[in-house]
């Protein structure tokens, strides 16, 4: 399928190094990007679908790199279907598995936990709701664990391992665990935080620090946060990528993003929401935690989206995440909501308000063109100019 954007008002590309790019289209072809910023009239001729934005942005799909999926397009925790779908409105085109741990009884044994990732990892292979990736199969560390079960996982293509959840006695158990995982390629992710299930010990600094994971997951408390003096040791005495989320303490995920702004790190800061959760499913979490970054931490709106897109991607080694040609066709157009103050969707950010999500592209295929479901409205008139596919993109059957 043959995609375009035209009359785009601004693009951001989610690539920390160039945050915006000049131009006002953007064309795609067979799932991937072929071009950002111009397209010639002859390549448009040729689209199937041609989307005109009237004036509004486009973006990545937003990355969560935190989400408590199970099986299906279902929540045991808020006992809820459909719940992905639904965040595909919020301009959540990737959801990262944190790990099944939600899923009724839950085995806890050294056959049970691989097989939990295994099956995880293949049922959404062949599953998108609403047309999202998901990423899934996240071994739960437990004690037992050895060297040739990592790399049976990792044979059988389970690329994520998460520590917090185990039957530890001390957390700093951890990080022989951690270590065996990143010796058969993957991505570890560590609990931090006061414990969010009944039983599990806090994880502090020096437990993180000890484990040495690619991602602190919810630094800033998953939903309660490490004393404020752990921070620094985690920003200044170590590389691990610093995840702040929607579902955990304000007020720490203002202090981690100005440390790492201070030290010039800011590719280490990722943005996701830990939900579905006690705190509920939340379908404009991400938009809600790059917005209070921009009105309440001073940050640009371009670089709060590159943390909620490219980082995750970089991280998590994904091909989604940042606008640019050979990338997936990932694609959000924002805008500001009607009957705001502002009038583009960036300001609004800054003024504190989130953007209305006025169409979602995966793979290349529009998912929605016009209004979400969960946003207000747009300013602008989003609309699909030409399609040759008989289908209805307004999200109206939704
Ligand atoms: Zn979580």
């Amino acid at each position: 399928m043959r995609t375009a954007i035209v009359n785009l008002g601004g693009i951001v590309s989610g690539d920390l190094e160039t945050p915006t790019i000049a131009g006002d289209a953007i064309l795609m072809d067979g799932g991937v990007i072929e071009a950002v910023g111009s397209v010639p009239d002859s390549a448009l001729k040729a689209c199937d679908v041609v989307i005109d934005a009237d004036g509004a942005i486009a973006a990545p799909g937003l990355i969560d790199s935190h989400v408590h999926i199970t099986f299906g397009d279902y929540t045991p925790r808020q006992r809820t279907v459909g719940f992905l779908e639904s965040y595909t409105h919020g301009g959540i085109t990737t959801a990262i598995t944190a790990s099944e741990v939600h899923t009724p009884g839950r085995p806890k044994d050294r056959e049970g936990v691989k097989a939990l990732a295994v099956a995880a990892l293949k049922c959404f292979e062949h599953f998108r709701p609403g047309g999202m990736r998901v990423l899934a199969g996240s071994v739960i560390l437990e004690p037992g664990l050895e060297e040739a079960d990592f790399a049976e996982l990792a044979r059988k293509g389970v690329k994520l391992a998460k520590a917090g959840f185990g039957a530890f006695s001390d957390p700093i158990e951890y990080a022989p665990y951690v270590q065996m995982a990143k010796r058969h390629g993957m991505i570890t992710t560590m609990h931090t935080g006061g414990s969010s299930i009944p039983g599990s010990a806090g994880i502090w600094a020096k437990h993180v620090k000890a484990a040495d994971p690619h991602v602190s997951f919810h630094v800033n408390g998953g939903p309660v946060a490490m004393p404020d003096e752990d921070f620094p040791v985690l920003v200044d005495e170590t590389e691990i990528a610093l995840q702040v989320c929607t579902a955990g303490n304000l007020r720490t995920t203002l202090l981690v993003a100005d440390l790492l702004a201070r030290k010039g790190r800011l590719d280490r800061l990722l943005v996701a929401t830990d939900t579905p959760t006690g705190s509920g499913i939340m379908p404009l979490g991400m938009l809600y935690t790059l917005t209070h970054l921009c009105a309440l931490g001073n940050m640009e709106p371009e670089i709060a989206i590159a943390a909620a897109t490219g980082n995750n991607a970089r991280i998590y080694g994904l091909n989604s995440g940042i606008l640019a040609p050979r990338r997936d066709a990932d694609v959000i157009i924002l805008d500001a909501c009607a009957g705001g103050s502002k009038s583009d969707a960036l300001s609004a950010i800054r003024n504190g308000d989130i953007p209305a999500v006025a169409a979602v592209i995966t793979d290349g295929v529009p998912r929605f063109v016009g209004r979400s479901r969960n946003t207000p409205a747009a300013i602008n008139r989003v609309r699909v100019a030409e399609s040759r596919i008989m289908q209805d993109f307004s999200g109206s059957s939704h």
